[in-house]
């Protein structure tokens, strides 16, 4: 899985009501994989949530439900926390507080499906005096102990779904600003978190990777490569806590259903107009298009709503292949991944064209038809996006602007950027 880790310069020139902040938004973030499935769910139901939407979708998928979260500060041998009270008093605000936290992001874009509470009576747990040290960086053992000792305070691994693991940075000098296992419940988070990292390091215990952009000049979906651009559309992107999820990962985590999502299965042809994807009221939200293989096209349209996507506007697609949303890459025709009316995407007999694109609609025309097919596209093998990139399943990581590939342990493998003095955004 490619790791993107410079600025997405393309994309914001090329959105003139993108986000200049975002343009520079560097990800720095290391990511475990894991074979830990996510945690399940918790609690009520979604419908039982006082703020959700009526008519809001129960939310079944690996992102919803009440989601159980440890807390835990941490001492080590060679450093401690400066100020454990004023930390557990951040902490318990940017975690479960009421406005710009975890749980408020969660909650938003989830449109009340999911929520993150403390796991306990004590929304912040610790100091937990480790006895190992922050020096190297041993992430495992800081889990370990971190474990251990809550387990001698009475709370075991049943009692939550997440453990949050806030470190003194300054013992650490760690390489990356936060890390998470992706679809397992652990994260490691600095003293100086910010809230853009928390959230985006909670979606990496979602499941979800990082949004990459591929280039797909012409709009040939084929011919697609991948690269080590982001997206900017999500936390996951380098769009920041600011940025809702994009519909992919809407999609993994059970958040887009029903008649919020148009799909076009099949061989099914048709104009669909689309509203803002994090936006309110009937009508579809996003289209997701059947290639056939599991592979699909997402598209969105992106506009505030709801709190988020104040710097993110504009339609945008997606690729997914074997049907793995939480992989998906943004589709760059040339515009950074911007569409315009007239552009096209092709994939074997299908195309999509857009028809129409205002500032919080767009409608996008699907046909089936063999004239459709690119000629350069006709000896293509029969999965509907085979990429010509590499392929992210079996592609270690390239951090790009220097990052490092760190270790690979047994049934995971480690890989985080330099920390280069930038914050993920
Ligand atoms: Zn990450």
């Amino acid at each position: 899985m490619p790791f993107p880790s410079r600025p997405r310069g393309r994309l914001a020139r090329a959105a003139a009501t993108a986000a200049t902040a975002a343009a520079t938004a560097v990800l720095v973030c290391g990511t475990l994989l894991g074979t830990a499935p996510p945690a399940a769910g918790h609690g009520k139901g979604p419908g039982a949530e006082p703020g959700a939407e009526p008519g809001a979708e129960p939310g079944a998928g690996p992102g919803s439900g009440d989601r159980r979260v440890a807390v835990a500060m941490v001492n080590f041998r060679d450093g401690a926390l400066r100020d454990p009270a004023g930390l557990e008093r951040t902490l318990t605000d940017r975690y479960f507080g009421k406005d710009r936290s975890l749980d408020a992001y969660y909650r938003t874009v989830s449109r009340g499906a999911a929520r993150f509470v403390p796991a306990g009576s004590d929304p912040v747990a610790g100091p937990l005096d480790l006895p190992v040290r922050g020096a190297g960086c041993d992430n495992r053992a800081w889990a370990r102990e971190t474990r251990r000792l809550l387990a001698e305070r009475g709370v075991t691994e049943r009692d939550y779904d997440h453990l949050s693991i806030v470190f003194p940075a300054r013992a650490a000098h760690c390489d990356w600003s936060g890390l998470a296992t992706v679809g397992g419940g652990t994260s490691w988070l600095p003293d100086d978190l910010s809230p853009d990292a928390l959230v985006h390091e909670f979606g990496h215990n979602l499941g979800l990777a990082h949004q990459t952009r591929a280039d797909c000049s012409g709009g040939a979906l084929r011919a697609c490569r991948t690269t080590g651009d982001t997206g900017g559309t999500s936390p996951m992107g380098g769009g920041g806590a600011s940025a809702g999820l994009a519909a992919p990962e809407m999609r993994h985590t059970g958040w887009l259903r029903g008649a919020r999502l148009a799909r076009a299965a099949g061989g099914d042809s048709g104009t669909y107009a689309l509203r803002p994807l994090h936006g309110r009221g009937r009508g579809a939200h996003a289209l997701e298009v059947a290639l056939g293989g599991g592979a699909s096209v997402l598209m969105e349209v992106r506009a505030p709503a709801a709190g988020l996507d104040r710097n993110v506007s504009g339609l945008f697609a997606y690729r997914v292949r074997g049907g793995a949303h939480a992989r998906a890459e943004m589709i760059d025709t040339g515009s950074g991944g911007l569409l315009h009316p007239g552009d096209t995407l092709t994939s074997g007999t299908t195309r999509l064209t857009v028809m129409r694109t205002a500032a919080a609609s767009a409608a996008v025309r699907v046909d089936r038809a063999p004239e459709n097919q690119a000629p350069e596209n006709r000896a293509a093998p029969g999965d509907g996006l085979a990429g010509t990139g590499a392929d992210p399943d079996s592609t270690l990581p390239l951090a790009l602007g220097g990052g490092a590939l760190l270790a690979a342990g047994a049934g995971a493998v480690t890989y985080a950027t330099r920390r280069h003095g930038a914050r993920l955004r």
